[in-house]
């Protein structure tokens, strides 16, 4: 073993992750820059918990004041930020109560034992047996309990044993889902798109099929909203793009305004009411800063102005992105301002043109082997969406996506 100092950036962090080679130190609105002073354009946005920009001027300002007034006080008092907060959260999603957390995993685990508690004291669900119902490529966090009903084995080897009472069905198939359904099952818990699976949009009739199912069978229907929720899809939860209004929104990520982790699970009396003192919280949860932030985001999106941005140039991106289907594009997938694009296996990984991306300015994040997503600040200049997507196009054409031996896809495509 040398004993040399290790000149690694990050010799000292566990490696769960493989970060591109850039270190940030700086950023406002979309952009970024590095400690050399190099700019990007952050096409990820913290995967969506930046949906607003980097030092969103009113975001800032509503934790500056704060910070000043107090900033954490346990759920054992009181504070005068968490009740505005609550009440203005629940009246954005139309319920009437919250239960604040901090992380997007702590309110889907916060939702399982909701569910399940509600299951045994409402639905009348002999103890023990509760079942919730799933879907095949998920993903809603890290925790022992979440992993055991993911699919991804990188997320869940070596990690078991796993926590029971979970059944899988294809996403998208709500036949299948009808069918798993039994008098166990106490809810259904869904990504209305699902992010880390590469954006994946299900068919239009699947979420309104759901909700029927959900509602015949006496099962509750919980949607994630985590990443596709808070103005990212063009709306305020995508359940709203697809028409409907499930029991509980699990919402994190972009709540925090990208400055502190604020997450919570947003239903009803009927359900959320089950919680009794004592049966569950978090020392963190639901704290002032939290909370203040949290309020400037959702007074941020009553306006409506943040989901019509992202609505409007959406609708630029994925125009602009399907110029590129069969130029080193197989497929492109979205909703608002967020696509997922796959591209020829033939021209590199999504490793690979995020890399080359990286290299030309726009950080992006590759996912699942060839996928590529872009969920930029929706704050984004629509010039700036413009050159962004300019820059696939060259990394597209560098690796050979426009020309007819680039791949089959291409040949394909000439040759129609
Ligand atoms: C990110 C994410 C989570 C987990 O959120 P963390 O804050 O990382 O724990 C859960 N569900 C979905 C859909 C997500 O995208």
């Amino acid at each position: 073993m040398s004993a040399r100092p290790n000149r690694e950036p990050d010799a000292h962090l566990a490696h769960n992750y493989s970060p591109l080679e850039v270190t940030l130190s700086s950023g406002e609105g979309a952009w970024v820059t590095d400690v050399h002073g190099r700019r990007y354009l952050d096409c990820l946005a913290a995967y969506s918990a930046v949906n607003f920009g980097h030092g969103n001027p009113e975001l800032v300002a509503a934790a500056r004041a704060q910070l000043d007034r107090i900033t954490l006080t346990s759920r054992a008092f009181r504070n005068d930020r968490l009740e505005p907060f609550a009440e203005a959260l629940a009246a954005l999603a139309g319920k009437d109560m919250v239960l604040p957390m901090n992380t997007g995993a702590e309110a889907v685990e916060s939702a399982v034992k909701v569910a399940r508690a509600w299951g045994y004291r409402v639905k009348g669900v002999r103890q023990g047996r509760a079942t919730i119902v799933v879907a095949s490529g998920n993903f809603h966090g890290r925790t022992t309990t979440i992993i055991s009903f993911s699919d991804d084995e990188q997320a869940r080897a070596d990690f078991g044993p796993y926590t029971p009472g979970f059944v899988t069905v294809p996403y998208g198939d709500a036949a299948a889902l009808e069918a798993a359904i039994d008098e166990t099952t106490v809810a259904v818990l869904l990504e209305p798109i699902q992010g880390e699976a590469g954006v994946l949009v299900p068919p239009d009739d699947y979420l309104p099929e759901v909700r029927r199912i959900t509602r015949a069978h006496d099962v509750l229907f919980v949607a994630d909203e985590i990443q596709s929720g808070l103005g990212r899809t063009g709306a305020t939860f995508q359940c709203d793009n697809a028409g409907v209004v499930p029991d509980l929104y699990l919402l994190g990520k972009a709540l925090g305004g990208g400055i502190v982790p604020v997450s919570a699970v947003v239903g009803n009396r009927d359900v959320l009411g089950v919680l009794r003192p004592g049966e569950h919280g978090s020392t963190f949860g639901g704290n002032p800063l939290a909370a203040a932030v949290g309020l400037a985001v959702v007074r941020m999106l009553e306006t409506g102005e943040p989901q019509e941005r992202a609505r409007r140039l959406g609708m630029i991106l994925h125009e602009r992105l399907r110029a590129l289907l069969g130029r080193g594009v197989v497929a492109v997938r979205g909703a608002g301002l967020w696509a997922g694009i796959d591209i020829d296996p033939a021209l590199g990984t999504g490793r690979r043109v995020c890399e080359l991306l990286m290299e030309r300015g726009v950080l992006a994040k590759d996912t699942h082997g060839s996928t590529v997503r872009l969920a930029p600040p929706i704050v984004i200049e629509e010039a700036d969406l413009e050159w962004a997507v300019d820059q696939l196009e060259a990394v597209l054409d560098e690796l050979g996506g426009a020309s007819p031996h680039g791949s089959d896809e291409a040949e394909r495509v000439q040759t129609v």
